[in-house]
């Protein structure tokens, strides 16, 4: 039996390598893929730093101690959370073996491989909802301590599903630019690209915070498709000098409504005071679309003002598989460079290490085998 090395959360503030037995073929529709890099969502981040109880124990733990308008951060440090598990669930891979019935890959491609497992041929991944595919327990992911999926963090991951799932690397694409295209990326993208197709060129407020790159992807998406303004709002300084690095306008340190209204608004901070931020701060007709993680039971939301306003508010885990062809096709034209979003490189053999600092982006990366 052959082993491979898979790095695990231990606990926060530890994350260790330990030996797994390899994944091997199990199904005629599967792959086997190395991650050639792999990058640190922002909620790994939140995982790493004690701040994400989001397993089910803990979410029962939180709602029975404590009342909904606790701040968010403080719900986070103080819960618990259980690992271990096999981490990471960002990468660019290479194809290593595939199943018989597999026809849109082949051992040696580079390949991207969406966080979410899904199987392409539900009714709900019919729909684009991906993040909900009815063939797998819900919320089905690499790498979050959800199911034997296992993490991306290792030699070898198995791909249930590869035609439905694998999306070629765009060639000539160096891998940290697609590290995280399967997730935040893909992510910060889908708050921006739809509501700039139904009105080109309109400015988008982006309200960062704990989704921290997320936000970012979302600002560096706004620009790359043409809007003709976009602003942040975020309490961290270093974000926002990031975001004003992309091309956005600060427009302030304190959560608060913008001085104008925006018709497109994005909710990156997962703080409910960044929440309110956007909502107050779209126009009417505008679209305000949160991808924050609100752990609480309820959270406050200004629905006197949305609904004077009209506004659509848009919120859900994304759909990666879903997104991932345009998000691919634009980081191929060249007209999407996630690495502008300050990103922390680090060897393979680091990533214990690289994934416990503090930054917007950390990515890790190996050479392919060959
Ligand atoms: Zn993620
Ligand atoms: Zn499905």
């Amino acid at each position: 039996m052959e082993s491979s090395q898979q790095l695990f959360f231990e606990r926060p503030g530890r994350l260790c390598w330990r030996t797994v037995e390899t994944p091997t073929i199990e199904g005629p529709g599967q792959a086997l893929v190395r991650p050639l890099a792999v990058a640190r969502c922002d909620l790994d981040a939140a995982i790493v730093e004690g701040r994400a109880p989001f397993r089910g124990a803990a979410l029962h733990w939180l709602r029975d101690r404590l009342p909904g308008s606790v701040g968010q951060r403080r719900l986070f440090r103080d819960a618990p959370f259980a690992g271990p598990f096999p981490f990471g669930h960002e990468c660019v891979a290479e194809v290593l073996d595939v199943g018989e019935e597999v026809r849109t890959v082949k051992a040696g491609d580079r390949v991207v491989v969406p966080f979410q497992i899904a199987c392409g041929a539900c009714d709900r991944c019919g729909r684009g909802v991906t993040a909900s595919c009815t063939a797998v327990p819900h919320a089905a992911t690499y790498g979050l301590g959800r199911g034997a999926w296992g993490g991306v963090l290792g030699d070898v991951v198995r791909v249930p599903f590869a035609d439905a799932m694998l999306l070629a690397a765009p060639a000539g694409v160096a891998s940290v630019e697609l590290a995280s295209a399967g997730d935040n990326v893909a992510d910060g993208y889908r708050t921006v690209a739809g509501p700039l197709r139904t009105r080109p060129g309109a400015p988008v407020l982006v309200v960062g915070g704990e989704a921290a790159s997320v936000g970012l992807y979302a600002v560096l998406a706004a620009v790359a498709l043409g809007s003709t303004e976009v602003a942040y709002l975020d309490p961290d300084a270093s974000r926002t000098r990031i975001a004003e690095s992309l091309g956005a306008r600060s427009i302030g340190r304190r959560y608060r409504k913008a001085a104008q209204g925006y018709p497109i608004t994005v909710d990156a901070s997962a703080a409910p005071e960044g929440l309110k931020s956007a909502v107050l701060s779209t126009e009417p007709g505008g679209v305000c679309t949160s991808v924050g993680i609100y752990l609480a039971p309820t959270t406050p939301f200004p629905l006197l003002p949305a609904f004077m306003n009209g506004i659509t508010f848009h919120t859900s885990r994304v759909s990666s598989r879903a997104v991932l062809p345009e998000v691919l096709a634009a980081i191929g034209a060249g007209v999407l460079r996630p690495s502008r979003v300050q990103t922390t490189i680090a060897p393979w053999d680091l990533a214990a290490e690289a994934f416990l600092e503090p930054a917007a982006k950390v990515v890790v990366e190996r050479a392919a085998l060959r």
